[in-house]
């Protein structure tokens, strides 16, 4: 009796996904300016949920909130050259106070390095002030020139996470940038979401970058969405923006830099990795509502089926459970398991007559389309034990298809064969050479992710970058990307 269908979430992906963007009530694509969505209350409140998990993170690991400014002078972002190179194509400016030029042209932050800064050059004296670690969660703003999608590539990302920090040397910020894979692995696991981790090529890391790690999931149509970053900056930013402390003997050094970012794309891979044809499977973490109780009354039956399934919902609610329930009088109950589907609810509670006089329950589970009768006693213990498998099986399901569209290849012939189908990652032996990854790059027509991250070395042992047929020294990811 499987009724899981996901023909159209695999072959017409992108129309599946901006169809149900709306359906379900995550965001409206309607408002007058392109790339910029409104946040419906059902999809807020999710997003909310994996913004409160991530607060609490920041807190677990010492982390301190700020809010900067959205506006930042010129001359602040003009400090960092590899970093104007990188943003200033995309940046929205800011000219004029009503009629009247400014003197110093603001932009709208793409990102919020150029903004905090100078003020880092002014709270930072002394080597007791370090390590320091703040964070915010934000909208910052891109004129993206590509196709845009919800959630996804938007000219206003609207809840952009960024945290920034500053170390005594290059060791403590390695021991940041691995407590926040740590913090993001905590994340992806709350999400039900399998990622791998790759070190970016030099030609595609963050502008002002040292070097640079992206996490990515993998979406039905066998593309990866990149829904973290990781940057170590050395002591780049830190020499543009006069960021000194002062050190034990009372020496000046220029402090090392890190910073971690993520976005609303987290809900955006949520929706995409765990979806079916029938519409979003929300992991009963972050659902808005994780149990939807369902009255299916009878007329002439003596049993008050509304009351039943209200001391149900009481019970639950008292159990810390996010419980709704749906005694709406005028809409048929097949249409409201529909409606509650396609949103994605992860539990449903159906009680007709028969229940009540048996004294049972229907719970049915979103992800599988299964349903059992449990007795009314039962009923919080079976939905608590039914989120933890829903939990555990969104993952397994997840990690299969992962690991089933990551196929390492020896020829160009084979990568492109993989990519002809449109599945997935490709690992090919690599030299290592810019050149070589940037023709390999128009040969696939696809990204280079970069390499694994950790590195696996035992696997090149031997093998030849196929482009050049020098000696291997990096196994290179590519893939399709949004
Ligand atoms: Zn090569």
């Amino acid at each position: 009796m499987v009724r899981i269908k996901r023909e159209r979430w695999q072959n017409e992906f992108s129309e599946w996904y901006n169809e149900l963007i709306e359906a379900a009530e995550i965001q409206d694509k309607r408002y007058p300016v392109k790339g910029m969505n409104i946040w419906m209350p059902y999809g807020l409140k999710i997003m909310r949920n994996i913004e409160a998990f991530i607060h609490k993170e920041m807190e677990r690991t010492g982390h301190n909130e700020v809010l900067f400014p959205a506006l930042i002078p010129e001359t602040e972002f003009q400090k960092e050259a590899d970093h104007i190179a990188g943003f200033e194509g995309e940046v929205y400016w800011i000219t004029h106070a009503g009629v009247n030029p400014l003197d110093v042209r603001l932009l709208l932050r793409p990102t919020s390095e150029t903004a905090m800064y100078s003020m880092f050059s002014l709270w930072i004296r002394n080597h007791a002030d370090l390590p320091f670690k703040v964070y915010q969660i934000v909208n910052v703003y891109r004129y993206e020139t590509k196709h845009t999608r919800p959630l996804i590539r938007v000219r206003e990302i609207s809840r952009f996470f960024e945290s920034h920090t500053a170390h005594k040397d290059f060791d403590d910020a390695e021991r940041q940038i691995r407590e926040d894979l740590e913090i993001f692995d905590r994340l992806a696991k709350f999400l039900a979401l399998p990622y791998i981790v790759s070190k970016r090529p030099d030609w595609d890391k963050f502008p002002g970058a040292f070097y640079s790690l992206g996490a990515e999931v993998m979406m039905p149509d066998g593309r990866t969405l990149q829904i973290g970053t990781m940057h170590n900056y050395k002591q780049n930013f830190a020499r543009a923006y006069n960021i000194k402390y002062e050190t034990e003997t009372g020496d000046h050094e220029y402090a090392h830099q890190t910073t971690f970012g993520m976005s609303e794309r987290l809900l955006a891979a949520v929706m995409a990795v765990h979806g079916d044809d029938s519409g979003l499977v929300l992991p009963p973490t972050i659902a808005a509502i994780q149990v939807v109780i369902v009255p299916i009354p009878k007329k002439d039956s003596p049993y008050d089926v509304v009351a039943y399934a209200r001391g149900i919902m009481e019970e639950l609610r008292n159990a810390g459970i996010r419980v709704y329930l749906d005694d709406r009088e005028e809409i048929r109950p097949g249409r409201k398991f529909y409606e509650w589907e396609l949103k994605g609810v992860p539990v449903r509670i159906e009680v007709g007559p028969r229940d009540v006089e048996s004294g049972e329950a229907v719970i049915a589970r979103r992800d599988l389309l299964e349903k059992e009768s449990v007795s009314r006693e039962e009923v919080v213990e079976r939905v608590k034990k039914t989120m933890d498998s829903i939990m555990e099986n969104l993952y397994t399901r997840a990690k299969e298809f992962l690991e089933s569209h990551i196929k390492p290849v020896e020829t160009l012939e084979d990568a492109k064969r993989v990519f002809e189908d449109r599945k997935g990652i490709v690992e090919i032996p690599w030299c290592g050479e810019e050149s070589c990854g940037l023709e390999m790059e128009e040969i696939l027509d696809a990204k280079m992710l970069g390499i694994p991250y950790p590195e696996e070395a035992a696997k090149i042992e031997g093998k030849k970058c196929p482009h050049c047929g020098r000696e291997a020294k990096f196994i290179a990811r590519f893939a399709r990307t949004y």
